[in-house]
């Protein structure tokens, strides 16, 4: 299964919950495991708070301190290191348990896209075991 995803900004987190939710309650599957990945270098998957915005903001502040922009022999490139790493250090998947043909997640975890170099049009692919 593939989600199609168009970003807004240069770095944007977007919570993709809702979207996998629906795909496990449409797979009628009651246990097992969903895996969401990006087949992308400059984009990630991660798993955190989606109730507060700021978390989101904070996550790409403490990023931007890692990893600042316009420094990296890459942009020689294409302009982007700043994005490679960030998406290296993020990773290009999460595994979510099924249970009860829900996704076993905490109260306050989402699952969030991350965008490094957008805006632009993203792949997002889940498998359903
Ligand atoms: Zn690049």
């Amino acid at each position: 299964m593939e989600l199609k995803i168009k970003t807004k900004k240069r770095e944007e987190i977007v919570d993709i919950t809702i979207q996998i939710e629906n795909l496990v309650k449409k797979s009628k599957l009651k246990e097992g495991l969903c895996l969401v990945y990006v087949p992308h270098a400059t984009a990630a998957i991660t798993i955190n708070e989606n109730y507060d915005p700021a978390v989101c903001e904070d996550f790409l502040e403490a990023l931007r301190k890692i990893a600042p922009k316009g420094i990296w022999k890459h942009d020689k490139i294409d302009g982007n290191g700043d994005a490679h790493i960030k998406a290296a250090i993020i990773g290009p998947s999460e595994v979510i348990p099924i249970k009860n043909s829900k996704l076993a997640l905490g109260r306050w975890q989402g699952i969030m896209f991350c965008e490094f170099d957008g805006p632009r049009e993203r792949r997002i692919i889940i498998n359903l075991k």
